[in-house]
């Protein structure tokens, strides 16, 4: 079985995620794609105003039908203490799935920072790196060169995924543009609603344009 493993803030899910992940579901032809919100992101602290982790967990749950493979999402990195690490969370994985092949999705911008990841060598012992574009200029000049790099420094093996439908937007931006009553167009419909709901990142909920539940 082949199973993808996606991780991230996720503060919020968002088309761009979303887009990603089932371009690397078809061209892997992954039988599940695990999709894994941290807790507590190693490299960027989150910011004030941040949805809490279970908040951001819940909107992942809602995302589940916009992925095309039979997704899980796991809450494992919201029940260990501390930083989110993912060779920790690959290591769990790998007890729980011996024999299945791991593929790590990660966009550009983890990729092309791999090498300041906790345990790099354990990350590639662990699983196949599935990286793909965040953006419409192409990167494959700069991907050639750190996936060599990679390759030749943690005997990594590399997959390089087409994103189709690139999405250029991150959860970042998307925050701000929330914050102005914008954004929407980047959020699946649940989403958006809850995020109402719940007047995460400076939205003032407006109960009227929600259709009901
Ligand atoms: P932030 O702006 O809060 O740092 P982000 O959207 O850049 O958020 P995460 O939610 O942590 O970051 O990203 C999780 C994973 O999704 C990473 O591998 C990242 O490269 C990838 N990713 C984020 N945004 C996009 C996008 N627009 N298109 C494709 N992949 C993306």
């Amino acid at each position: 079985m082949k199973i993808g493993v996606f991780g991230g803030t996720f503060n919020p899910i968002h088309r761009g995620h979303l887009a990603a992940a089932s371009a690397a579901a078809g061209q892997l032809s992954l039988d599940k794609l695990l999709l894994i919100p941290d807790a507590i992101p190693p490299h960027k602290p989150l910011p004030s105003g941040s949805a809490g982790a279970e908040e951001r967990l819940e909107m992942v749950q809602l995302c589940t039908a916009e992925v095309s493979a039979p997704v899980e999402v796991l809450d494992l990195e919201l029940r260990r203490q501390g930083a989110s690490y993912t060779c920790d969370t690959l290591a769990q994985l790998r007890e729980q799935y011996p024999e299945e092949e791991l593929f790590l999705l990660m966009g550009s911008d983890m990729f092309l920072s791999f090498e300041t990841w906790r345990q790099p060598e354990r990350i590639c012992d662990l699983a196949t790196l599935a990286v793909f574009s965040r953006r419409e200029e192409s990167e494959a000049a700069a991907f050639a060169r750190q996936k060599k790099r990679l390759e030749e420094t943690y005997g990594a093996h590399i997959r390089v995924l087409e994103n189709p439908e690139v999405v250029e937007i991150s959860s970042t931006e998307l925050r701000e543009k929330l914050s102005r009553g914008a954004g929407r167009a980047y959020l699946t419909e649940p989403v958006y609603g809850y995020i109402l709901r719940k007047g995460l990142y400076g939205t003032k909920a407006d109960l009227k344009h929600l259709t009901p539940e």
